[in-house]
């Protein structure tokens, strides 16, 4: 199958990244610096050429773009269209191939392709919520790409095309959606977009699963999480499901645990649940292989043709060796409409990049290991500090997604009488299962967030699954609210704030 017969060479990460570095300097030289004016006046600020890039060790010479490169400035430019490839007709005209088409096929011919190359014809944007949402254009060339890729996800998570699959990402500009849609027409597979709970609301999900019997649910963990347990209450079977393909958000061990024993619940024995990564800005996801529950995740596959993922030292930018953890950093290799290079994601994984084969799967291609944790935005919420003491908020997510008897979960921070000078004081929602003693509940929760993170819940409350929801906007908002600062600003109202996992 033409997915699984990548064109990109085997071998050490050394051969690899030579052939990744000498497609960068071809894409950089034909089609960024000539179209992108937010790249062609950077290169010539820096004084940089591509024949200053002679070896993969002259990338760090590039330098990186962040979320803030893309903001609209204080004086109200919006800058992201200084990062759309607008083509120039002169420059187009001149490329080899274009002489080429034209001989062979007219001009019109010709004006046909570019028009494919670079229209833009699609937009998803960031979810950010304490940002403006950044807009990211894709052209039918970019479409390919997602159907490229989107085939070769479906690939790594061993689907097969006779599988019914619902996909149940939001109906929105938001990448995991249109993703999962041209993956699914691109791989030749059966799936039913139902928009998730913002279009059809949570019982329209389930009119779909008892029609159609999906072999695959695709969405949010949490509404997925969200769903399934409906599904077990109103005593839906689903004994064929094989596969919970995750994404938008994080999916911790704790999660997919529970995610199992509920698919267990609707009769399912033997469920794969993978996770999916993947951000606005790369234009792009990747996926887990399936993989034992004992042996633990082989990581997220990751298209050498597509993208140059780097793993780089979070505070110094320097790159980081093979396995070894740091900031992940993504260069198109393919882009047209929106494009930008050395992103830094502020998306921190703990294992790194690994090269070897897949001890899952035996896939040559390189894969992101371990947990990924998003320092930008712990930092732009200020949570590092909760009660005078650092906390971070991802191992605290951990830790209560891996707590047994309890679903879903939110952790609100306010100040003692809302008085914005007082101590902080960490309120722990919580859902708890239905037969358990709340009391005990509660002291183990206190117990195991103080052992793990040396600090304790000031409450613990327990609420029906109802109210969770409502009070994380699942469904409704493109990130459920596992998080929220209820701390009052000396300078103004309080603030809510949401906090998602990868986008
Ligand atoms: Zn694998």
């Amino acid at each position: 199958m033409k997915h699984e017969s990548p064109a990109w060479p085997d071998g050490p990460r050394s051969t690899l990244r030579d052939w990744q570095f000498a497609r960068l300097r071809r894409y950089l030289r034909d089609t960024v610096l000539p179209f992108s004016k937010h790249y062609r006046e950077l290169f010539a600020q820096a004084k940089l050429s591509t024949d200053d890039l002679r070896t993969p060790d002259d990338l760090r010479r590039i330098p990186f773009t962040s979320k803030a490169d893309l903001a609209v400035r204080a004086d109200g430019r919006d800058v992201v269209r200084d990062f759309v490839l607008v083509p120039d007709k002169a420059v187009l005209s001149k490329r080899p191939s274009t002489i080429l088409k034209a001989l062979l096929r007219g001009k019109s011919a010709v004006a046909e392709s570019f028009e494919r190359e670079f229209r833009p014809i699609l937009l998803t944007s960031t979810t950010g919520r304490s940002a403006d949402p950044v807009p990211f254009l894709f052209s039918a060339h970019d479409i390919d790409n997602l159907r490229l890729a989107g085939a070769r996800l479906m690939s790594v998570c061993a689907a097969d095309r006779e599988m019914k699959m619902l996909n149940m990402f939001p109906f929105a500009p938001h990448l995991a959606f249109w993703f999962t849609h041209y993956a699914g027409k691109e791989f030749g597979v059966f799936v039913l977009d139902s928009g998730g709970g913002k279009s059809m609301g949570t019982e329209g999900n389930l009119r779909l699963i008892k029609k159609i019997k999906p072999d695959v649910l695709i969405g949010m963990p949490t509404f997925l999480y969200h769903v399934m347990t409906e599904c077990v209450r109103e005593g839906i079977k689903l004994p064929n499901v094989k596969k919970l393909v995750v994404g938008g958000e994080k999916a911790p061990a704790g999660m997919r645990i529970k995610l199992r024993a509920l698919a267990r619940e609707m009769g399912a024995e033997k469920v794969d649940v993978m996770s999916t990564y993947g951000f606005t800005e790369a234009k792009l996801a990747w996926a887990e292989c399936p993989y034992h529950e004992d042996a633990g995740s082989a990581g997220y596959h990751i298209h050498p043709d597509l993208a140059l993922i780097e793993i780089v030292d979070p505070e110094t930018g320097e790159p980081r060796g093979e396995g070894e953890p740091g900031e992940i950093v993504c260069t198109p290799l393919d882009g047209r409409g929106s494009v930008v290079l050395r992103y830094r994601t502020g998306d921190i994984i703990d294992g790194g990049l690994y090269h070897d084969p897949c001890p899952s799967c035996g896939r040559k291609i390189p894969r992101l290991m371990g947990y990924i944790s998003r320092r930008s935005e712990v930092r732009e919420m200020h949570i590092d500090k909760i009660k005078g003491q650092l906390v971070d908020f991802n191992h605290l997510e951990h830790v209560l997604d891996d707590v047994a008897h309890i679903g879903t979960w939110q952790v609100e921070l306010r100040k003692r009488n809302d008085d914005p000078l007082e101590v902080d004081e960490l309120v722990l929602h919580v859902e708890a299962e239905a037969g358990v003693d709340e009391r005990k509940l509660k002291e183990e929760l206190t117990q195991h967030v103080g052992a793990e993170l040396e600090i304790h819940p000031n409450r613990i409350e327990f609420h029906t699954g109802e109210e969770m929801r409502t009070m994380q906007g699942v469904g409704t908002a493109l990130k459920e609210s596992r998080l929220v600062d209820h701390r009052p600003k000396l300078d103004g109202a309080p603030v809510a704030q949401g906090k998602g996992g990868a986008a």
